[in-house]
């Protein structure tokens, strides 16, 4: 039996309810606004088709959305003042950096100014900190749609053989932690796996298996355990298509649960940011 599909736009609509109504009862109770606060410093940055996602999806739930966006001759010092003044700044409740930033300009560095109370994708070592002590509330978007989806499927992931695929630090590391929390026996794998030719052998033996690398197909369909739950973030544009990191045709007739790309866990990552938002205001003000 091929497969069943997980669809994170199916997900994303339940949530998107709930998150509305809890705006609203937030709005009324504190008598105020929920702002999303977005930082671009370069004008044609690859962000700006998540910019409009984001904006539609903010504005969709009832939350404001502010975008800043500076050029690319802005200064790291004019960058670093802005985030701060982002971070003193009471209306705004939640801050993004998009990414990429200017070559010239440090990633982390800007991301490590964040205030962690204001840290829409849960992504300053403060709040990463906090998924390895098991009691976050927010965490990297990506990390949590994954695990959206995990829980949909009701399947219980205690002692379960997980296994991840990419290790960076918004999806596979954080999603590492997030498993062992639920109690599965997590295995992480990544290009030093691939490079001494382990990663099939790890990727046969996963219950639940998860592939965040960024290579259409590095995941044979033939090597998926029969029943396991596949998880692909991987988004590639090949042509004019957009592929995953798993081989789909072959590992759906072999998973019991698989997302799709598009469609999978793409959809969800907004709506996760935007309960980020909720939760970072009722940490202020709640
Ligand atoms: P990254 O480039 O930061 O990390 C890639 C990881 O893959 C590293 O751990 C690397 O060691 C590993 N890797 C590289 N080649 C490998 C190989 N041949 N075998 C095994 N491991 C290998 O990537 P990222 O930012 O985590 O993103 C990964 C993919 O997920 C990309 O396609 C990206 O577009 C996608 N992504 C999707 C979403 C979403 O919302 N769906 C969000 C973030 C990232």
């Amino acid at each position: 039996m091929p497969a069943q599909l997980l669809e994170g736009k199916v997900i994303a609509e339940k949530l998107k309810l709930a998150i509305k109504a809890e705006v609203e009862s937030l709005k009324a109770k504190t008598g105020r606004a929920l702002k999303l606060a977005a930082l671009q410093i370069d004008e044609n940055a690859s962000s700006a088709i998540y910019v409009k996602a984001q904006k539609r999806a903010a504005l969709d739930l009832g939350l404001e959305y502010e975008f800043v966006e500076m050029p690319i001759e802005t200064s790291r010092a004019e960058a670093e003042e802005l985030i701060k003044n982002m971070n003193n700044d009471a209306r705004i409740t939640a801050i993004i950096l998009q990414l990429p930033v200017p070559r010239y300009m440090d990633a982390r560095k800007l991301t490590n100014l964040i205030s962690p109370a204001k840290d829409a994708e849960g992504v300053t070592p403060e709040n990463l900190g906090h998924i390895l002590l098991g009691d976050y509330k927010i965490a990297p978007c990506t990390a949590m749609a994954v695990g959206e989806l995990l829980e949909s499927t009701k399947v219980d992931l205690y002692g379960k053989e997980a296994v991840i695929v990419g290790h960076s630090a918004i999806v596979g590391k954080p999603l590492s932690l997030i498993l062992l929390n639920e109690f599965a026996t997590t295995t992480v794998c990544h290009i030093a796996t691939a490079e001494r030719d382990a990663l099939q052998d790890h990727v046969k033996r996963a219950e639940i298996l998860i592939v965040a690398v960024g290579k259409p197909g590095v995941v044979k369909g033939e090597w998926i355990r029969d029943g396991a739950i596949v998880i692909d973030v991987g988004i590639n544009r090949v042509g004019d298509k957009i592929l995953g990191d798993v081989e789909f045709e072959t590992a759906l007739k072999k998973a019991s649960y698989i997302t799709p790309v598009p469609g999978g866990v793409g959809p969800l990552t907004t709506t996760i940011l935007m309960r980020n938002v909720v939760e970072l205001f009722k940490a202020q003000f709640i």
